[in-house]
């Protein structure tokens, strides 16, 4: 099997975790572990890096290691590798819920539709025809009873509007009672296995990575921005501590990490500038770090929804955040998801940020 992998590569059989591929880079700058979703487990690292010390890393997150392939078995159980019984369960429920779910909402809506036929299309959860057939995914039936319903009012809806227009986004906002961006956002988390949950202490590695790699990040975008070694492991510590650290799982990888608190900020006591919108009590969100491979993928605008939800869950309606002038990505993306620039604050250690905030029931 040796001949699968690149010249440098070799195999280390450890006595508990079997294969083990040890790839040995110029082009990484540290040592990382990754399990396949075949199981494979890889462990890369920096030529610089002796095999000894790397094997010790392996040793360390031998049980990160295990726990990863019992979850990567489970995911592949419910995931892409249904058997041919499970698919025809769910075909024959889907058969039994889907058509009356249309029937239902059609009427309740208004909606006239043609046939109704179940497929096992992975691709799409539904899709309407020009005849206003509708044709829907018996994978939907892996989903919430709301989200399946969100599905067949976005079918429903094409029977109007054979298109996404801006007609179509409106008949679909308002039949879903002004819920569209949400479940949308829900289904799309589903869709890329997006999941939220608290740190712990068994993060704390992982978490200085993604730290370090936001260091790095915004060092190569010439942000100043976590240039002196903040956070540090110890704020990171009292964050978990006071369960205010959050995660990210991206794809069963921890992607993100961030905080949110509602005791308040002391250095938002002081603005600079038109003010706060208002001195209600708020949710402040700190230390967005996005892991380098996890980039780019919207993953700090699922963030900030998820902070919203935390808020509605605490009858909390404002959300205060400080970020860096430089810090383009973050400052437009605030400005798309509706938050107001207040001002300027400055931080204990003197530097100035940029403040905003949003009303949620504005
Ligand atoms: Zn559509």
């Amino acid at each position: 099997m040796e001949h699968q992998y690149k010249a440098l590569d070799k195999v280390y059989k450890h006595p508990r975790l079997g294969d083990v591929v040890l790839r040995q880079r110029w082009t990484t700058s540290r040592i990382s572990l990754s399990v396949k979703p075949n199981g494979e487990v890889r462990l890369s690292y920096p030529r610089i890096v002796s095999t000894a010390r790397a094997l010790r890393f392996l040793e360390e997150k031998a049980e990160w290691v295990l726990q990863m392939r019992k979850k990567v078995a489970e995911r592949a159980m419910q995931g892409a590798d249904y058997t041919p019984a499970q698919i025809e369960a769910l075909r024959r429920e889907a058969k039994r819920v889907l058509p009356a779910m249309v029937e239902r909402l059609a009427q309740q809506h208004g909606f006239k539709y043609g046939r109704v036929t179940i497929r096992a299309t992975r691709s799409k959860w539904g899709c309407c025809t020009s005849q206003n057939n509708l044709s829907l995914s018996l994978f939907l039936m892996t989903l919430p009873t709301h989200l399946q319903e969100f599905v067949v009012l976005h079918e429903l809806c094409h029977t109007v509007h054979h298109n996404h227009s801006a007609e179509f986004h409106a008949l679909l906002d308002k039949v879903t009672g002004g819920r569209e961006a949400e479940l949308n956002r829900q289904l799309k988390g589903i869709r890329k296995n997006i999941r939220f949950r608290k740190g712990s202490i068994a993060d704390m590695e992982r978490i200085m990575e993604l730290v370090a790699d936001a260091q790095n990040w915004f060092r190569e975008q010439e942000i100043d921005q976590w240039q002196d070694g903040y956070p540090t492991r110890d704020i990171i510590l009292s964050d978990i501590v006071d369960g205010e650290n959050y995660i990210v799982e991206y794809n069963d990888i921890i992607a993100s990490t961030f905080v949110v608190s509602f005791s308040g900020e002391p250095t938002y006591n002081e603005i600079k500038g038109k003010g706060w919108l208002n001195e209600n009590s708020y949710a402040v969100v700190h230390r967005i770090a996005v892991g380098g491979e996890c980039r780019r993928k919207g993953i700090a605008n699922e963030i900030l929804h998820y902070v919203e939800e935390l808020c509605a869950e605490r009858g909390i309606c404002d959300i205060r955040i400080d970020t860096h002038r430089d810090n383009r990505a973050m400052r437009s993306l605030l400005k798309k998801l509706g938050y107001i620039h207040c001002g300027r604050i400055t931080l204990t250690s003197g530097a100035f940020r940029e403040a905003y905030h949003k009303e949620l029931n504005k």
